[in-house]
């Protein structure tokens, strides 16, 4: 893409209304604009890296055999009377009625519609196990929306459910969404520790929250520092059964439940950290459908409710998160995995003829390749081109002066290390590409 025909709008100064760094770069680099409080226009950048997130979530989620579908963002006030949560959500929740007079709400989370649509088209064991996702927008009115879109009121959030026969198949679904999501959090380049979050007497251990390290962090996590040998950020691969017991088996709590004299891990071995939630998965046993009369014949015919668990990541509050853990003091440092460009291209000289058409040659071989190319083809200083370059964080720079071409070479720089290498066309071509 060209960088003049591009909706890219960078601001030089800091705004005044951001105080956590992952939100003054966001709307520095242009990738966001508030609407009103909590609520956000993503911008192409920004959308673009949405989706990128978006789209490792989804592979890991098909992966561990999870299935797709989409469910509305409006739902019917009926649903949530009927499990009660309608009364019990509070002003968290949108309320809407629609001209005829009828009580919608605009969606916090899903777990009535997809007990409601299980309810309607499973019937028996057969079907199981059975788990069910969508990356949907979400809407709650926070009393405090801060810090950009990671405490948003709208925000995107992938949501799945699972259902099972009985409470060892429903661990086993929990334990493939665990894995699922140390692999995508890996993915991302992310340290995310899976913390303990006793979600009270059903299910006892079966709740964890991934937390990752940041000093802007929202929780204070106590945890074995054991847990920094499985090398979180590279757990990429088949993460076997023995591993997740391990891992499972080691103290992380977060403040509010770490109990200091009666904490398993000496105080020597205890590491305290702020920490930002991205994912929170919970087994809840029969809690909606016991309530909604989700059931399904088990293989003595006998009807039983079915146990479910539920599991969410905040897609849109990764963006920011990577940013917290992705950023030097010019801008962001996208990692390739979910940067909107992988090469951002610099012309040193517009006005010099060798020096665009160059760029132009170089350019299309780029874009011919598949290689996403963010072209800085305007009429601007060669600062201006490097420090805007630097602030929305692509991860290499091609730098395009007359000085090389009289050489035959082109400057690659690389924006994490700030290494700079000449290199001929071909060289860089086959480096990228
Ligand atoms: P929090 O304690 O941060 O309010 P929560 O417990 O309400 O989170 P869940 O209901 O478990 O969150 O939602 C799943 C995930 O959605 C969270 O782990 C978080 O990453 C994300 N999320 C929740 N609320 C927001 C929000 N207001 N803005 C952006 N992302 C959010
Ligand atoms: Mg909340």
């Amino acid at each position: 893409m060209r960088l003049s025909k591009h909706f890219i709008p960078t601001m030089k100064e800091n705004p005044s209304e951001a105080q956590i760094v992952s939100h003054r770069l966001m709307l520095r680099a242009g990738m966001i604009r508030q609407s009103s409080a909590g609520i956000y226009i993503w911008l192409p950048t920004g959308l673009s890296v949405l989706n990128k997130i978006a789209d490792i979530v989804r592979e890991e989620q098909n992966r561990a055999g999870a299935i797709e579908l989409l469910m509305p963002t409006i739902q019917p006030a009926e649903l949530w009377q009927e499990s009660g949560r309608y009364d019990a959500y509070g002003k968290e929740m949108l309320r809407i009625t629609d001209r005829h007079e009828r009580n919608m709400l605009f969606g916090p989370t899903n777990e009535e519609m997809i007990t409601d649509l299980f309810k309607n088209n499973v019937k028996s064991y057969k079907d199981l196990p059975l788990n069910l996702y969508h990356i949907q927008w979400k809407f709650r009115d926070e009393v405090r929306p801060r810090f950009g879109i990671m405490r948003g009121r709208e925000f995107l959030m992938k949501d799945n459910y699972s259902f099972d026969l009985d409470f060892e198949a429903a661990k086993e679904s929990y334990n493939k969404m665990y894995v699922a999501y140390l692999r995508t959090f890996a993915r991302l380049g992310l340290v995310a520790i899976p913390v303990r979050a006793d979600a009270g007497a059903i299910g006892g251990d079966l709740s964890h929250e991934f937390q990752i390290l940041a000093e802007t962090g929202e929780s204070t996590l106590h945890y074995d520092k054991a847990i920094e040998d499985f090398d979180l950020s590279s757990l990429t691969g088949d993460i076997d059964d023995e591993t997740v017991a391990k891992l499972q088996g080691l103290y992380a709590m977060e403040e509010e439940k770490h109990d200091v004299d009666n904490c398993p891990v000496d105080a020597a071995d205890l590491k305290t950290a702020k920490g930002i939630e991205v994912g929170h998965i919970f087994y809840f046993g029969t809690k909606y459908s016991a309530s909604m009369g989700a059931r399904v014949a088990g293989p003595d015919g006998k009807e039983v409710d079915v146990e479910m668990g539920s599991y969410g990541i905040g897609v849109s509050r990764l963006v920011g998160a990577l940013i917290e853990a992705n950023h030097d003091d010019n801008g962001i440092v996208w990692p390739e995995s979910v940067a909107p460009y992988k090469v951002g291209l610099i012309n040193l000289r517009f006005k010099d003829e060798n020096c665009t058409n160059a760029c132009d040659t170089l350019y299309e071989k780029m874009e011919n390749a598949g290689i996403e190319v963010l072209y800085d083809d305007r009429d601007v200083g060669a600062g201006a081109k490097f420090a805007n370059m630097d602030l929305i964080g692509v991860p290499w720079q091609v730098v395009v002066g007359p000085k090389g071409l009289e050489k035959g070479v082109l400057e690659l720089k690389n924006r994490r290390t700030g290494e700079r290498v000449e290199l001929s066309e071909e060289e860089l071509l086959a480096k990228l590409g």
